[in-house]
């Protein structure tokens, strides 16, 4: 028997043919081709899951994974910042109809959190946290071995916790999100400030003009010592610590797991965050509160996926 995935994304989408035990057979990444439409878009992802539809077997369940708000218990997308003219499109439903198998559907950062969980970092644990840092902020919360989805299924979205009052706009329409301050955007976005305001930084010889700073040049600048990407990432490393403050008291996970691109810059984001929820928090807390790397690499939605219809089937 097999389990299909399938991760929608703004560019690609991406699935693969799975056995239950997390062996990916068979993987195709195709085109999104976002702007052509929202049929063109459903079009693709049928495209995408009959390339990985077996010769023989069945197919027990299809797992989707989509980009922004998705209400998880209708199986709704409400709608996606990279993906024009998507708004409260059914696609569990569709898809179901499609295929006529059991289907299932959730965030994408909800399912990275319960892949780690069931095949990353998180394995042997019950209750955690999983914060995603890369353009934007995402997560997922498991408690007592399953994803917390919340009343409208839209839960766990931790980068729009507010952490700074009267912080910088965020994509959410609100000020001073997480994301707004401690994304790989936010990290960039100071790090171009600076270098307009004339600040001196190894980051001038690296680009040719300050608009073209990414967080990934910040990361490089601040491993080879430079002073201003170090406070850059210290910055958002201490906002992040912040956030897990106060998830930390909320939901006393027994792991954080931190994901996402900006976290492959390890210590640099790793020790302000620690630092912080030690200096912010009670030691009964943060003593029995690891924060660890993620374990699984840009196949953790897929497998999210998979574990989400595991978990459902
Ligand atoms: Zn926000």
């Amino acid at each position: 028997m097999y389990i299909l995935v399938v991760d929608l994304g703004g560019t690609q989408i991406r699935a693969a043919r799975c056995t239950p035990d997390g062996q990916m057979e068979e993987r195709v990444a195709i085109p999104t081709l976002a702007a052509q439409g929202p049929e063109v878009v459903l079009d693709r992802i049928r495209q995408a899951i009959r390339m990985v539809w077996p010769q023989e077997g069945p197919v027990t369940a299809l797992a989707l994974s989509a980009p922004g708000p998705v209400d998880a218990h209708r199986g709704v997308v409400r709608f996606t910042p990279n993906i024009p003219g998507w708004k409260d499109v059914p696609l569990r439903d569709l898809m179901a109809e499609s295929f006529g198998v059991p289907t299932f559907l959730a965030n994408d950062a909800n399912l990275a959190a319960l892949g780690e969980f069931r095949f990353g970092a998180g394995q042997g644990v019950r209750d955690l946290i999983y914060l995603t840092i890369s353009t934007g902020i995402g997560g997922g919360i498991i408690i007592d071995g399953r994803l917390y989805e919340g009343g409208q299924g839209l839960g766990g979205e931790v980068g729009h916790m507010v952490v700074e009052p009267n912080g910088p706009l965020c994509g959410c329409g609100g000020y001073g999100c997480l994301e707004a301050v401690a994304s790989g955007t936010a990290i960039a976005r100071e790090a171009r400030a600076a270098l307009e305001r004339g600040a001196s930084s190894l980051l001038t010889g690296m680009v040719s003009s300050p608009g073209e700073v990414t967080a990934r040049e910040v990361a490089e600048a601040a491993a080879r010592g430079d002073d201003l990407s170090r406070r850059i990432f210290a910055r958002a490393g201490t906002y992040i610590g912040l956030a897990l403050v106060s998830l930390m008291y909320l939901f006393n996970p027994a792991l954080f797991i931190i994901g996402g691109s900006v976290a492959n810059a390890g210590d640099l984001l790793f020790d302000p965050m620690r630092q912080t929820m030690r200096e912010r928090s009670q030691r009964v807390y943060w003593e029995n509160t690891p924060v660890v790397p993620a374990a699984l690499g840009d196949d953790v939605v897929l497998l999210g996926a998979l574990a989400l219809a595991l978990e459902r089937v």
